[in-house]
């Protein structure tokens, strides 16, 4: 079992950084990987895949980014104003770079010529792919799967390695009834903890909740864990009593249904639901959990991963 860190020694980020696990870049929750981080983050990608094999999910990649007027269809910033990320770029002429430069000179702001592209960073890996489905027409009966991964980008910058503000998500997506899509959330939170019991990490399953920004986001995260409408699997990582969540299971009911009239078959319209695999977050829980070397991990564990 995981020990809190003794007070006054060096966190588990400072270790990751000692290790070369992790690379700064002078910006917290923004990290360069080495190898045998990435290896495992590899390993892990494709244990997800094998889980999922059987059910033939229909394998599609984005980059980091989506279309700034799909973003804003979709809701995201009604919840989570605070953690977008939009990409902005210089629009001027000669003089405009003529300030640019004097600016950085001065050391005063030069980013006042910026403007908003129609380019916004992606904040979960199934945020591009609703437009997407719905853009094909009504689903068949079977409703239709997903296979995503993505770079996902969050203004949360903290000192805990687990939450950084670039990160990579995996995820299914599935989309059709409400039984269809329940059935799939339920079959994967038994899958999902298995996975994680075959990595030898402790797990636990708890209702969660989105953090909604602002006054009116209490009441939509009360309703949200009121509703049974979000689980996570949660392993201790940076401390024993605040376990971090590795796997999210999101129920979305008609949300993203009806913000992209999305139906099912019959005329209804759609449900939707994912499981999100947090890469790095499950990489770091490996680590804690079986040390800094990755030639000592349990057998067991190193044969999961790498066969
Ligand atoms: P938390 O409550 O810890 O902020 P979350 O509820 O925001 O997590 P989701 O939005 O459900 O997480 O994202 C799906 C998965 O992506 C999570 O289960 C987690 O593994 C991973 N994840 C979320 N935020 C981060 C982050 N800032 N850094 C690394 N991984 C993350
Ligand atoms: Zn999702
Ligand atoms: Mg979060």
């Amino acid at each position: 079992m995981l020990d809190d860190e003794p007070a006054g020694g060096p966190t588990f980020l400072d270790r990751l950084f000692d290790h070369g696990l992790l690379v700064r870049t002078g910006v917290d929750g923004l990290y360069g990987r080495s190898g045998a981080f990435e290896s495992v983050v590899d390993a892990l990608d494709r244990m997800i895949t094998r889980l999922g094999a059987a059910e033939g999910a229909e394998v599609l990649r984005f980059p980091p980014a989506m279309s700034r007027p799909a973003f804003e269809r979709s809701g995201y910033l009604k919840g989570f104003p605070n953690l977008a990320g939009t990409v902005h770029s210089f629009c001027g002429d000669a003089r405009g770079h003529a300030e640019i430069l004097a600016c950085l000179e001065a050391g005063t702001d030069w980013t006042g010529q910026q403007e908003a592209t129609d380019v916004v960073l992606t904040p979960a890996a199934c945020y591009p792919v609703y437009p997407v489905a719905a853009a094909r027409g009504t689903l068949p009966a079977e409703g239709r799967l997903f296979d995503l991964q993505s770079y996902c980008f969050r203004r949360e910058p903290s000192l805990e390695p687990t939450r950084m503000q670039l990160f990579r998500m995996r995820e299914y997506v599935r989309m059709g009834s409400p039984e269809q899509v329940l059935a799939f959330r339920e079959s994967w939170l038994e899958r999902g903890t298995a996975m994680m019991r075959d990595l030898g990490l402790p797990v636990a399953i708890d209702a969660a909740n989105d953090p909604f920004f602002g006054r009116a986001g209490r009441m939509l995260a009360n309703n949200q864990r009121a509703q049974g409408l979000k689980f996570e699997l949660n392993v201790p990582v940076n401390s024993l009593d605040k376990p971090t969540a590795c796997l999210s299971f999101n129920y979305h009911q008609d949300h993203f249904g009806s913000t992209w009239e999305l139906r099912q078959a019959d005329g209804a319209v759609a449900h939707t639901a994912c499981v999100g695999f947090g890469l790095e977050r499950i990489t770091l829980a490996l680590l804690r959990h079986h040390g800094l070397d990755l030639a000592a991990w349990p057998e067991a564990v190193r044969a999961e991963l790498w066969g």
